[in-house]
């Protein structure tokens, strides 16, 4: 089988009512650009018609390729089982829910064309989003930056075109925690961005509950970034220093002035602070172990329970 130019990613998780015009779209889009072209929708455990209706469009158009998990194994689980069977040239990952305008592809690969191996999509507006979506994620993109040594592009999602290269670089990295955007800022190579407004959701409702949202950030902050394990050193050096502080002033007045210091309402202060700072440590600590834990089972990353317009998986 000749490589085609294209590959499009989409992870699907409850889509059926996206699917018809995502289809629509997609047609007309990839009619228009005169290139080779695969589209590897990857089933992400849907509970509802999803799964039939992805088989019947493959059935109709044998350039649309489905990969089907056994369960929901999570949105950048999806996306990396696209990125390991993906055969184009280049690959560009997309939601299905039509957030990513199929359109904005086009301009990618002129910037592919022009020599770059990343493009991602850079959100200027969002619509129909809640302020705090809005506000929560702006906070986490400057805060994730504030730690972490790689340049991770503000207000970018996984909204990407790859150079083969790039894939294939992807491909080397197993993590079970994965923060795609934070991957692929890693791999490096020459990265661009175009820049689009973000429609509102087509149709049905987001997939990203908050706990979801938490625990993505959370990911993110935590694979790249040892900086919270760091907190926990400042925060002894600083809780030290006040401590010698006080105990200094305590003996001063002891001595020069005959009088000890009367303290419930500070000591109480002090221990309760004391200690809540000491259980922030030892979760954050907690979270870094857990992942450890979770990274050295070193399980595969998603379970495919079947495929579609798949060639055999090529071993790596
Ligand atoms: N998605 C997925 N698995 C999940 C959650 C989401 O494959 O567990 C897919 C979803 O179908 C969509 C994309 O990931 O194509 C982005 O999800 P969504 O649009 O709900 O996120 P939002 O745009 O609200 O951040
Ligand atoms: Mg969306």
């Amino acid at each position: 089988m000749d490589r085609p130019t294209m590959s499009i990613i989409l992870p699907v998780f409850n889509e059926e009512e996206t699917l018809p015009e995502l289809d629509r779209r997609l047609q007309g889009l990839l009619g228009e650009l005169g290139e080779t072209w695969e589209v590897l929708f990857v089933n992400d455990g849907s509970r509802d018609k999803s799964l039939p209706m992805l088989k019947e469009m493959c059935a109709r158009e044998p350039r649309y390729r489905l990969l089907s998990f056994a369960r929901n194994f999570g949105h950048q689980a999806a996306i990396t089982a696209g990125v390991d069977r993906a055969e184009g040239e280049a690959v560009v990952i997309m939601d299905a829910d039509l957030q990513d305008p199929p359109e904005v592809v086009r301009d990618m690969i002129a910037k592919w064309r022009e020599g770059f191996d990343v493009v991602y999509g850079v959100r200027k507006k969002r619509e129909g989003e809640t302020w705090f979506k809005l506000v929560t994620a702006s906070l986490f993109y400057r805060l994730l930056r504030s730690m972490i040594r790689i340049e991770i592009p503000i207000d970018a999602g996984d909204f990407r075109l790859m150079s083969r290269s790039v894939v294939l670089s992807l491909r080397a990295l197993r993590e079970t925690h994965r923060f795609v955007r934070g991957m692929v800022a890693w791999v490096g190579f020459r990265q661009t961005a175009v820049y689009y407004d973000r429609p509102a959701r087509f149709a049905g409702e987001t997939k990203y509950p908050f706990r979801k949202m938490l625990k993505f950030a959370l990911d993110g902050i935590a694979s790249f970034s040892t900086v919270p394990l760091r907190i926990a050193t400042w925060l002894g050096i600083g809780a030290g220093l006040v401590g010698i502080g006080a105990a200094g002033w305590a003996v001063w007045t002891r001595i020069f002035n005959g009088e000890t210091v009367p303290g419930w309402t500070t000591i109480m202060i002090a221990v309760s602070l004391g200690s809540s700072a000491q259980l922030l440590m030892t979760g954050i600590l907690g979270e870094y172990v857990g992942r450890t834990y979770e990274e050295v089972k070193r399980r595969p990353l998603y379970v495919v329970a079947e495929e579609v317009n798949l060639a055999r998986e090529e071993r790596r």
